[in-house]
């Protein structure tokens, strides 16, 4: 199934929750939507569902428009943030109750709960009424619901949010699995950029209901195009700097880079990774620089380092030593015109 979401724009009266979104998912993607709270993302989601109407735009499931159907004649699901169980009803009836809603036969929608409940690995709760179920389990009956009923597309809006960290970890994992086993597309939501990195095929970032950085989490990552992107994605030190000549740059403190290429422009907005600051032995390269070392913090596998490079304050992470002071380079950053 090809999810296509073209030019959507959603207002709630003056407001404008969506702004001209479009993006598409292909069969059996792990698309995610990554934003802050307030950024748009359930709009975005509950229009896709049939929830929620656009005022302009379309959705288009294999290239038809889906606009007009209701949730349950569309071909996806949703999983939603509080899980939306039925509390007096058990498990079984909770997770039969989109293959009822799609009026299969009641040997069929035995066998597909026992099933999906077997793969989330609570088929030993059957007859539990969800109210008795923890956090997590409920969780993965929400899951189950949605995974049961045969849609291409299902559609999860911060499923994860309310379980602690442990069990976030854990679910991320197994929904990952579950998403390459059935092999049907996945729109994600989340607010956690570490999870959209790491589960997403594709990923894009909502800001006031406009759409930044499609792409592969590795390109948004190493080539992110926009500086929010840049910013958002991934930890990130940020510089304002201004034009010295030809290719330097320099703050107002008077920390100096040389870009590689020719400067248009007067202002940039400057974006180093922590990890693409690393110590080298000596002065004399380029973009090498003296530092002192303000706070140091053990993280196990490497060191997180805060820096005063030339009065710019600078997180560097590395699992190379590193003294009191010493030499980093700035190993690549990104640029970009000031707006
Ligand atoms: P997110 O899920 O990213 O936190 P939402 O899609 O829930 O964002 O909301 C986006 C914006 O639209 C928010 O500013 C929110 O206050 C506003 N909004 C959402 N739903 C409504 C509504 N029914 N009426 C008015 N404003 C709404
Ligand atoms: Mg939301």
């Amino acid at each position: 199934m090809k999810l296509t979401v073209e030019n959507l724009t959603k207002k709630y009266g003056n407001f404008l929750a969506l702004d001209g979104v479009s993006f598409e998912c292909d069969h059996a993607e792990f698309f995610s939507v990554l934003g802050k709270s307030g950024s748009g993302k359930t709009t975005l989601i509950r229009i896709i569902a049939g929830l929620e109407r656009p005022d302009g735009g379309r959705i288009l499931f294999d290239g038809k428009d889906v606009l007009r159907l209701p949730p349950h004649r569309r071909n996806a699901v949703m999983v939603f943030q509080n899980y939306a169980l039925f509390p007096h009803l058990n498990v079984f009836e909770n997770v039969a109750f989109g293959l009822r809603e799609r009026r299969l036969p009641e040997e069929d929608i035995r066998k597909t709960v026992v099933q999906t409940l077997t793969t989330l690995g609570i088929d030993d709760k059957l007859y539990r009424r969800v109210s008795e179920l923890s956090g997590g389990q409920q969780q993965r009956v929400a899951i189950a619901r949605a995974i049961a009923v045969n849609a291409d597309i299902v559609l999860f809006d911060e499923p994860l949010s309310n379980l602690d960290v442990t069990l976030r970890r854990e679910m991320q994992k197994e929904l990952k699995s579950i998403q390459r086993t059935t092999r049907r597309n996945f729109i994600y939501i989340t607010h956690d950029q570490e999870e959209a990195l790491m589960l997403s095929d594709r990923l894009a970032v909502l800001r006031d209901g406009k759409l930044f950085e499609q792409g592969t989490p590795e390109d948004i990552y190493h080539a992110p195009k926009t500086f929010f992107g840049a910013g958002f994605i991934g930890a990130a030190n940020k510089l304002l700097m201004q034009r010295l000549d030809k290719t330097l740059l320099k703050t107002d403190t008077g920390f100096v880079l040389k870009n590689g290429e020719e400067l248009v422009g007067k202002f940039f907005d400057v974006v180093i990774r922590p990890e693409h600051l690393v110590p080298v032995e000596r002065a004399g390269g380029e973009n090498v620089f003296k530092a002192s070392v303000k706070e140091r913090y053990f993280k196990g596998a490497f060191c997180e380092f805060l820096l005063d490079v030339e009065g710019a304050e600078l997180v560097m992470q590395t699992p190379l030593s590193f003294g009191a002071e010493g030499f980093v380079q700035v190993k690549k950053f990104f640029i970009f015109p000031h707006e």
